[in-house]
């Protein structure tokens, strides 16, 4: 079988450097191995995500020198490439299972929720843990909590370890209980992110998702929603985010290491490129390369302890300049 890749990145901003890693390394993934390479706009929440944004990204990821087999401008045999266009599987999904009793209504507001001391926000990609509340509420009580309220539906996490081996970062395991049991679909009928993006990869036939080490702690969630969707999960890999030397995440408000800013600056893509696979240690200088030329070099990120975080320093910094 045909190995295929993706990148899924949410409109919900400009594209900064760390974004362009995850996606150059999902597509030397692919690149490297002849496997096909599909982009796909998760844009499930409407009220974080700019059309605008979406156009932008494909435009930055082609200067890049990244292209895409499928996904949007060109279709392909799994459209729509677009999660706001797909919800009718996400439904379905949903009625599998909850005919399977694997769901349960949740009426906790948000701020029940914080109250519950969910666990602080970190790498933990849903936030905190849900101590399952609403799961055990009996027939009164919950009649209580339902009136006039459409309740959100979560997903059991079943009480079991979970261990998958990361192509790139070894094996991890999570605790079926350290996670809780989480959102599917919410009280204002959005579905969830976990919910989409395994209905979506399931559907779109892929076998390797590469992303973002914030979304570590996310694969065991998805990899029971396969289970119990009866759906074949993909290899998972997670590469490092990059951080500034606070330790802070770079954000998507942070314009000066957006993509569009440093092609603004008239910064060569093949030198944002030779910096990022330096970062990653695929070469040991970061001279300029085309993202054709860094095929054969992609591998797990070398530098020692890089596995969740890569610090873009001065250096880096001074390496993206337009001289
Ligand atoms: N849409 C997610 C994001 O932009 C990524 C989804 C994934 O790669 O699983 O953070």
């Amino acid at each position: 079988m045909n190995r295929r890749g993706r990148f899924a990145p949410t409109p919900s901003g400009l594209l900064h450097i760390g974004n362009a890693f995850t996606a150059l390394a999902a597509w030397l993934q692919m690149r490297q191995c002849g496997g096909e390479f599909v982009l796909r706009i998760e844009d499930i929440d409407q009220a974080r995500s700019r059309p605008s944004y979406a156009e932008q990204l494909q435009n930055d990821l082609l200067w890049l020198g990244i292209d895409w087999d499928e996904g949007p401008g060109i279709g392909g045999p799994y459209a729509p490439y677009a999660q706001s266009r797909r919800e009718p599987l996400y439904m379905e999904a949903i009625e599998r299972l909850q005919q399977a009793g694997r769901l349960y209504p949740c009426y906790c507001s948000r701020r029940e929720l914080a109250s519950i001391g969910s666990a602080p926000h970190g790498l933990a990609s849903e936030g905190g843990v849900y101590p399952g509340r609403c799961r055990f509420l009996t027939a009164e009580e919950r009649q209580v909590k339902a009136a006039g309220k459409t309740p959100a539906l979560r997903f059991i996490m079943p009480q079991q370890e979970v261990t998958f081996r990361d192509m790139l970062s070894g094996t991890h395991t999570f605790s079926g209980d350290a996670l809780g049991d989480f959102v599917v679909k919410r009280a204002d009928g959005m579905f969830s992110y976990q919910l989409a993006v395994t209905v979506d990869d399931a559907a779109m036939g892929i076998t390797d998702v590469l992303r973002g080490a914030d979304l570590l702690d996310s694969t065991p969630r998805q990899l029971m929603l396969y289970e119990a969707l009866a759906l074949e999960a993909p290899a998972f890999a997670h590469v490092p985010l990059l951080v500034d030397e606070g330790g802070q995440r770079l954000s998507k408000r942070d314009r000066s290491l957006t993509l569009a800013s440093l092609r603004g600056e008239g910064v060569a893509p093949q030198r944002l490129l030779g910096a990022l696979a330096c970062l990653a240690g695929w070469v040991d200088r970061p001279e300029p390369l085309t993202a054709r030329e860094l095929i054969p070099r992609f591998g797990p990120v070398r530098p020692p302890g890089a596995q969740a975080k890569m610090i873009v320093d001065g250096t880096i910094r001074s390496l993206l300049t337009a001289n």
